[in-house]
């Protein structure tokens, strides 16, 4: 069956409205909007070409799911609460079995989150998806990556490196335990990004490894930190796959792991652990005044980085 445009739209796209923020939704020129008092719009966008960010078979579940999910990742690392998003689509074919997979894995997470789908695009072209992501944070109270103090300490959540062993898996034919899957379905840590406002002084979420991202906090707050590579948090599934120097590489340079790395003041973690009762977060080291980042183990020894953090360019 061949679909044109405007019915792929209204089969798989045109939901009906559930916030009273939107004032139009999908189906006008434009998408017309209103912002709660006393707070700020925070905005993001990304795309996921093909062979660049998934592989060409993932599945159109997969894909869905990580296109909308790192978007309301970085959301969460700015401590916003997200509302709207947009979808621009480039398909190649208008194959109506991967439409209702991809819809119905976008519109799971985007309930989830509940978030509304206000509007879009679709053209014909190599597969491309980019999701613009809107949402609320009370004024003032962002999380930015410029506010670091020395002093601070830094904390990640859950635990880095799987999504990025899961990689290596596949790039061998090696299907990964299930509990790798943060490749394809990254967790975006909206709640915990929301509990952060007022506590945190700088966050990031960790998309292209913890040094390269904590990095990002480093030099827009013109501080350094020191890191004890004993205390990053992996997965039993990792230190069970391989070995630890190598876990510790992939947690440091891996992408996608769509964790948060944020930093609190001393002054505030007894706040911090009464917001974050039942999450799971660890605390790897401590913001210095002193430029750079520093990695020692449990012995005090330097730590020197094999690799690099994914770069496109
Ligand atoms: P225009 O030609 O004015 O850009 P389109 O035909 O591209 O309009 O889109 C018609 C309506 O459908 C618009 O409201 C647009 O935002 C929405 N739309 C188009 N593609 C998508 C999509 N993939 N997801 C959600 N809404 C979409
Ligand atoms: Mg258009």
């Amino acid at each position: 069956m061949s679909l044109k445009e405007f019915e792929i739209i209204q089969a798989f796209f045109d939901k009906p409205n559930t916030q009273e923020n939107v004032i139009l939704g999908v189906g006008d020129d434009a998408a017309i909007v209103s912002i709660p008092n006393n707070n700020e719009l925070v905005i993001t966008t990304d795309t996921l070409v093909s062979g660049i960010h998934f592989f060409e078979n993932t599945l159109a579940a997969h894909i869905a799911h990580k296109a909308l999910a790192v978007n309301l990742s970085d959301l969460a690392a700015m401590g916003a609460t997200p509302a709207w998003i947009t979808l621009a689509l480039t398909l190649p074919n208008n194959d109506e079995n991967w439409l209702k997979e991809f819809s119905n894995s976008f519109f799971a997470l985007a309930n989830q989150h509940n978030v509304q789908l206000i509007g879009g695009d679709i053209t014909r072209g190599p597969l491309s998806i980019t999701i613009g992501a809107y949402g609320f944070v009370p004024k003032g109270f962002a999380l930015r990556r410029d506010r670091a103090q020395p002093g601070d300490l830094i904390f990640v959540t859950n635990t880095l490196g799987d999504a990025a062993l899961a990689l290596q898996l596949y790039k061998k034919n090696i299907s990964p335990n299930p509990s790798l899957q943060k490749l394809n379905c990254p967790n975006p840590q909206i709640t915990i990004g929301e509990k952060l406002r007022g506590i945190a002084n700088s966050a990031i979420d960790i998309s292209d490894g913890l040094a390269s991202d904590l990095g990002h906090i480093l030099e827009k707050s013109h501080v350094g930190a020191e890191v004890n590579i004993n205390t990053i948090p992996l997965s039993n599934t990792m230190l069970e796959t391989i070995s630890f120097n190598e876990a510790i590489e992939l947690a440091l340079t891996g992408g996608d792991d769509y964790e948060l790395c944020f930093t609190v003041p001393k002054d505030k973690i007894e706040l911090l652990s009464e917001k974050l009762k039942g999450f799971s977060y660890t605390q790897i080291g401590t913001i210095t005044k002193s430029t750079g980042l520093n990695l020692k183990n449990n012995n005090g020894e330097k730590y020197a980085l094999k690799n690099k953090g994914f770069q496109h360019f």
